[in-house]
């Protein structure tokens, strides 16, 4: 690990990523041994080896995964479905699983075609799919913090791109902690400060079997091209992607200190239909979604 000057053997490093994961967790005041922890299972490297860690340090968890009934030539949904499923039988776990399309009536593909919101963008439907079914879950099953694998190249590849395009509400937002508003529950990424080839490292090295094939609709994404890009800076500079974010969490602190209590601690009304909380009266953007397509 050139960023970290840093060289470990197997043994020491699944328990460096352990110990590092217990320090974040820690360090930004995520969640405790006495909470229930959602992990958001998405059948890759990234959410199993989060599930492999916690589980070893002791937390108690659960699992979610959303069967998205995206297909492509290698079946990505069943194939990622039946390994989320083998780590939660392996270790004992309890997986709670959705399936979009008995759920709600489509598949992510279909809403995307047929709704508005997310013609020709798959993964805006998706995303508001996921967000609104993993909060359902974890209120429903009386969760304390739902948890999702991202990792440092995620954090910064969205990071690049708001600085970008000068996001600044969603800079603002940018967190390895979301803290719990009234019917949202606390949203964490205990692995946000570790490189992508190191979580990829301990799967493998954990003996995890997780989907190496990438969702079909990521293929061109921007936060791909971002990846490449960041990848050739930090090729050149060992540790420029680990700077960049920390340096932006500092910051942030000072370039938002004075805002802190506005719009996001606005109240939150109550979807008349599903009973989520929404940022205005009537129906929430999901169940808008689900039942105009
Ligand atoms: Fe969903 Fe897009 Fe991610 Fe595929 S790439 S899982 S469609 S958000
Ligand atoms: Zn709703």
């Amino acid at each position: 690990m050139r960023q970290h000057k840093l060289a470990l053997c197997k043994h020491h490093f699944l328990e460096w990523v352990c110990d590092q994961t217990e320090r974040n967790i820690n360090k930004y005041k995520m969640f405790t041994k006495g909470d229930r922890v959602l992990v958001a299972v998405s059948g890759g490297k990234d959410s199993l080896a989060l599930w492999d860690a916690l589980n070893k340090l002791g937390y108690t968890t659960g699992g979610v995964y959303i069967n998205l009934g995206i297909s492509g030539d290698d079946q990505y949904s069943l194939k990622s479905q039946s390994l989320a499923e083998k780590f939660a039988s392996d270790h004992n776990l309890v997986l709670h699983i959705v399936n979009i399309k008995s759920d709600y009536g489509k598949t992510i593909p279909e809403f995307s075609e047929t709704n508005k919101r997310g013609k020709s963008k798959p993964c805006s439907v998706c995303g508001l799919l996921k967000r609104h079914t993993m909060n359902e879950i974890g209120s429903r099953k009386g969760y304390d913090v739902l948890v999702t694998g991202h990792n440092l190249d995620d954090e910064v590849s969205v990071l690049f791109n708001n600085v970008l395009g000068w996001q600044v509400d969603f800079l603002r937002r940018q967190s390895p902690l979301i803290p719990a508003k009234e019917g949202l529950i606390p949203k964490a990424k205990p692995f946000c400060r570790f490189y992508e080839r190191e979580t990829a490292a301990y799967a493998i090295l954990a003996n995890i079997e997780y989907i190496e094939d990438e969702c079909p609709f990521s293929e061109g994404s921007t936060t791909i091209q971002n990846k490449e890009l960041l990848n050739h800076l930090e090729h050149q500079r060992a540790g420029t992607k680990l700077a960049f974010y920390l340096k932006f969490l500092r910051a942030k602190k000072e370039l938002f200190a004075d805002l802190e209590d506005d719009k996001y601690t606005e109240a939150l009304f109550s979807c008349p239909t599903c009973g989520q909380p929404t940022p205005k009266q009537g129906n929430c953007a999901f169940c808008r979604m689900v039942t105009r397509s």
